[in-house]
């Protein structure tokens, strides 16, 4: 496979995504059938008595639609240390630990080759649709990547996060190369265990290979927003590591400081020219283009809830374009961006049907009796219809519902083209009103203008329910940047509250069912400390995604924010 990559025709990749794409159906049945034959002896699939059919009308009839709390005992017994074929007919190779951003509770999902081939068709063939609209020659990413820890389970299997199982894969690098994005930098400041001395590695590989980095990347946008708000706070130590040529003694780990002492010489004239650069800016307006001469794009997850930080990034980008890149998840790759000249507020992905067998369960059927859930195949959805995503993987995940709503926007070929809306749970709910994760994005979104009009942005923001006191009330936490003063965040608070407009909402707050949202403005840095709090526990900054909501399942979150309230205050909307 690697010497294969290396050769990498990227108009190959795009015929062979037009031949899989023009029968879509079949390739389905065909990816089933391999998983199901590579599976046939795992006792899970046994014990449903397929019999050896791979036919998804047989598939369908034996085997359940599943939710990860159904697969945990399996999964748990594998994490044990347990190889006989009980979810794969092979042993996997490690698990991927998920960030448990999103429910709370950390998942573990199995991890194995087959994942990482995935990995290698979804990378890809999204490469292969944005070098053809925006070719690079032969250059650097500089890439905001980390690979957290891993760490052995009580029965010896590897446990890392999904990205860090990708880029710990011995094949990783060969792709990169073969896509002409191998990072700037070494292997020791990506695989280093403290972000934070990885992360300003990473701006001074980037800085003394500014000519040559023609892409700045990331999994997800987050880290990319987050690296240069970093950046802000460190420029001029880094202009004095050029300068001086010796690296800052806040990078402790000997294997990094080795590494970079390769990297540094001193170099007073680059050291001038950054800092003449960065100190010219307004605002830090255009930085990246100002640091990267040649940077062609910027690329990563852009869409869901990743939109939050698009105006940041715009920022930072001046007119270098943002590219949305793929659509997947720990569990499994779903779909790659094929247009990427399309902004990521209108970006659609485009299935793979060979990397994983795909259902869809219309949102419709979500409303009422889930015990009759009927999801449609690949090629049977419907153009304008909303779907949940149901995936069976290669890796022993079988009619696995992701909890992911999409949008069915076209075709491509007989594929179709998805747009990301939003986790599918519900978040802000307390009687008969109902918000999802997008939802509380807009209202955010439409009172950070206020803010905005005085220059000052919401850096981050979570939400949470308080049932405390009757009614109960919608708390939202801003942190933001500069100093706002108290009529503003007043009028930012009642702002939120009246831009929700689900009518359960509306019709609650007027009849005092719910009561007053309440802003609470946290210090600055508490959003910092909630990453690095996900980090300890193990997830990684690369997939990382600020819960939207916070729940009893959060409880340290929980006391993080509430520790760091500066200002609260209550909307005056429907009085
Ligand atoms: P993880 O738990 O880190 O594997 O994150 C996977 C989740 O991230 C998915 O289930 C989605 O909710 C979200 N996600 C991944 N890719 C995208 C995308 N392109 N657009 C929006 N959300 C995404």
């Amino acid at each position: 496979m690697i010497e294969k990559v290396e050769k990498l025709d990227m108009e190959k990749v795009i015929e062979n995504f037009e031949r899989l794409t023009k029968d879509a159906e079949k390739v389905q049945r065909e990816t089933l059938k391999r998983i199901l034959e590579e599976n046939a002896s795992a006792e899970y699939l046994q014990n449903l008595g397929l019999n050896g059919r791979t036919d998804p009308e047989s598939f369908k009839a034996c085997v359940p639609l599943v939710i990860y709390k159904d697969l945990e005992p399996y999964i748990n017994r594998m994490v044990g240390g347990d190889v006989s074929p009980i979810l794969t007919g092979k042993p996997i190779t490690g698990i991927s630990l998920s960030s448990g951003t999103s429910q709370g509770k950390q998942k573990f999902i199995p991890w194995n080759d087959e994942l990482f081939e995935t990995t290698v068709q979804i990378y890809q063939t999204s490469f292969a649709f944005r070098n053809r609209d925006f070719p690079i020659q032969n250059g650097k990413a500089l890439g905001f990547i980390y690979s957290s820890k891993s760490s052995q389970t009580k029965g010896g299997v590897t446990a890392a996060t999904a990205t860090a199982n990708v880029f710990k894969n011995p094949g990783y690098k060969h792709v990169m190369e073969a896509l002409k994005s191998p990072s700037v930098s070494p292997d020791e400041v990506i695989f280093s265990p403290d972000f934070h001395q990885t992360l300003y590695c990473h701006l001074l590989c980037g800085l003394l290979f500014r000519e040559e980095v023609q892409i700045v990347s990331s999994t997800f946008a987050y880290s990319i927003v987050y690296a240069f708000r970093a950046f802000e706070q460190v420029f001029e130590e880094l202009v004095n590591d050029i300068k001086q040529g010796v690296l800052s003694n806040r990078v402790t780990h000997q294997s990094i400081r080795t590494a970079m002492s390769k990297l540094l010489k001193p170099n007073p004239e680059l050291a001038n020219l950054i800092h003449k650069k960065c100190t010219g800016l307004s605002n830090w307006y255009g930085l990246i283009p100002e640091l990267f001469p040649n940077v062609k794009y910027i690329q990563g997850i852009m869409t869901g809830s990743m939109e939050a930080y698009l105006k940041k990034l715009r920022h930072y980008a001046g007119d270098v374009p943002l590219l949305t890149s793929e659509y997947g998840s720990s569990e499994g790759w779903i779909a790659s961006n094929v247009n990427p000249k399309v902004a990521p507020e209108f970006a659609t992905y485009a299935i793979l049907p060979q990397i994983a067998y795909f259902e869809f369960i219309p949102l419709t059927q979500l409303d009422g009796n889930e015990v009759e859930l009927k999801p449609v195949g690949l090629t049977d959805v419907k153009i304008g219809e909303e779907y949940e995503i149901v995936l069976t993987n290669p890796a022993g995940l079988y009619r696995y519902r992701l909890g992911d709503a999409v949008k069915v926007m076209g075709f491509y070929n007989s594929t179709p083209e998805i747009k990301f809306l939003r986790r599918n749970n519900l978040l802000l709910t307390i009687n008969i009103d109902k918000n999802t994760e997008n939802d509380l994005q807009l209202s955010v979104e439409t009172a950070s203008e206020l803010l905005a009009k005085e220059k000052m942005e919401v850096i981050d923001y979570t939400s949470y329910i308080d049932l405390s006191k009757e009614p109960g009330r919608y708390v939202i936490f801003w942190e933001i940047s500069g100093e706002a003063n108290d009529k503003l965040l007043s009028e930012c608070c009642t702002c939120l509250d009246k831009s929700f407009v689900d009518l359960g909402y509306i019709s609650s707050r007027k009849s005092k069912g719910i009561g007053a949202l309440e802003l609470r403005v946290v210090r600055k840095g508490t959003f910092k400390i909630i990453l690095e709090h996900y980090v300890r526990l193990g997830a990684s900054v690369s997939q990382f995604k600020t819960p939207r909501c916070i729940g009893p399942a959060n409880k340290e979150v929980m006391q993080i924010l509430f520790a760091n309230v500066v200002k609260n205050y209550f909307s005056f909307a429907y009085k």
